[in-house]
């Protein structure tokens, strides 16, 4: 399958993995916008929340323990942190496998604005 994500979960584009089992593959992020950026991605190939399914409740309920364990690890739970899921273009989704961003390590702004000039 021609999808980068599923290629690193494959081993054949190399990526900084931090947590792995049976549902899940995490590895930090190429272009970090926050100290701690990890990326949390189910093993099976889903495109985006909008193809999740009945079935899938399970790979997404292991993602969010993923995050928990992760934020543990590298000692930010306590401080807190994001999780972010982008869907489609209106969201920015960039890469179509669906993907958790953990974000921490520094207080963060919400700034959700609004593209101008993109139809
Ligand atoms: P999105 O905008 O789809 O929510 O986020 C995609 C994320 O994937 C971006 O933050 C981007 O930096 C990251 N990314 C894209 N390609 C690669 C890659 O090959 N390796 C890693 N580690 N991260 C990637
Ligand atoms: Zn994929």
């Amino acid at each position: 399958m021609d999808c980068i994500f599923c290629k690193i979960i494959a081993g054949e584009i190399p990526a900084k993995k931090i947590y792995e089992d049976d549902f899940v593959f995490a590895f930090y992020d190429i272009h970090p916008i926050a100290p701690v950026h990890v990326l949390i991605i189910p093993k099976k190939h889903i495109e985006s929340v909008n193809d999740l399914e009945k079935g899938d409740v399970e790979i997404m309920g292991n993602m969010f323990l993923a995050a928990k364990k992760i934020a543990l690890e590298l000692g930010i739970a306590e401080k807190g942190y994001k999780l972010l899921v982008r869907t489609g273009r209106d969201g920015g989704q960039e890469v179509p496998h669906i993907h958790m961003h953990l974000l921490g390590g520094a207080r963060l702004r919400e700034d959700i604005g609004i593209m101008k000039n993109k139809g």
